[in-house]
């Protein structure tokens, strides 16, 4: 870098430098975890209440790092995303979470529907999404109608033609689609006009305060009437408490995924819930 003898931008251009090395190092680190199997996933039940089936899980892929132990999303996710590593991820995701609705199935079990996460890249992807979606499912021979994907608000920013076409294709195939985050992003209610979606999922962050009836009720119940409104189904995520699971009831939310029903669990412990196909 040309320094030019001034302090602060030499100063500037190593932090700039060390800041590229990493996301460099993390980079070529995480092309060598998709080769070497080092991402795995886990499971977090979506339970229906007060029966307590439970109705979907939702995959979330965590790295089995060989020096640094298991990582969880936060630590590689972002990075992933400017790299554009997170593509190859969302493949892998995509292909692990059909390839184990196959071993459940080869073990007789019945699995809910899976929810994978769908990054911003790869919704705009080279290849259109539901185009992936379609020859990835056929390949490993899964029913459609156990696939959800979960796009966020910042996957579908501008709310266009193609997008919603996008969006009309994948349904089409018989896979449901879900908001994820909902409320979080810019111009939701633009987005529920242009989009079609199937499920609205109601972000944690407003799960904090419901039960002490502050905005935070107010808002979750206003989405959950938004959602009723245009024929959509609504989940709660993040729900902890047995304070946060009763004002969900009371407001007519029979959809809950959060720790107090289960955290995201690896694929062992997992089994005897579904082997139970309920949660209480
Ligand atoms: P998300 O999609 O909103 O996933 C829900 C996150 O909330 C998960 O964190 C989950 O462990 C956590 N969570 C669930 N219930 C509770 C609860 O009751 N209380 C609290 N405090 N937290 C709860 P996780 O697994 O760390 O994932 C974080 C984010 O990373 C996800 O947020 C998602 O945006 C991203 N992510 C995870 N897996 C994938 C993936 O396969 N692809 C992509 N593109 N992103 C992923
Ligand atoms: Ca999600
Ligand atoms: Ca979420």
């Amino acid at each position: 870098a040309k320094s030019e003898g001034r302090n602060g931008y030499v100063f500037h251009c190593a932090e700039l430098d060390r800041a590229v090395r990493e996301r460099v190092r993390v980079n070529d680190e995480l092309q060598a975890a998709l080769r070497n199997g080092e991402l795995t996933l886990h499971y977090q039940p979506q339970v229906e209440v007060p029966s307590g089936r439970i109705n979907g899980l939702e995959a979330l892929v965590r790295w089995n790092h060989p020096r640094r132990g298991l990582l969880y999303p936060g630590a590689f996710i972002p990075i992933a995303e400017t790299t554009g590593a997170i593509v190859g991820i969302g493949r892998f995701v995509l292909e692990e979470a059909c390839r184990q609705i196959k071993r459940w199935q080869a073990e007789g079990i019945d699995p809910p529907r899976v929810a994978v996460n769908i990054s911003a890249a790869q919704f705009k992807g080279a290849a259109p999404l539901d185009q992936q979606l379609r020859e990835t499912l056929a390949r490993y021979d899964v029913d459609p109608a156990l696939i959800e994907i979960e796009l966020t608000e910042f996957a579908l920013l501008e709310s266009t033609k193609a997008n919603s076409d996008t969006i009309r294709r994948v349904r089409e195939l018989g896979i449901s689609v879900a908001i994820d985050d909902f409320g979080t992003g810019y111009s939701s209610l633009e987005y529920l006009r242009t989009y079609r979606v199937n499920r609205l999922k109601i972000p944690q962050q407003f799960m904090t305060e419901v039960a002490i009836e502050s905005g935070d009720a107010a808002i979750v119940r206003a989405a959950l009437v938004l959602a009723r409104e245009l024929g959509m189904d609504a989940i709660a995520e993040g729900v902890e408490t047995p304070e946060q699971l009763a004002f969900l009831l009371s407001a007519g939310c029979r959809n809950v995924q959060g720790y107090y029903f289960s955290r995201p669990v690896a694929v062992e412990a997992l089994r005897p819930l579904l082997d139970d196909g309920v949660i209480h």
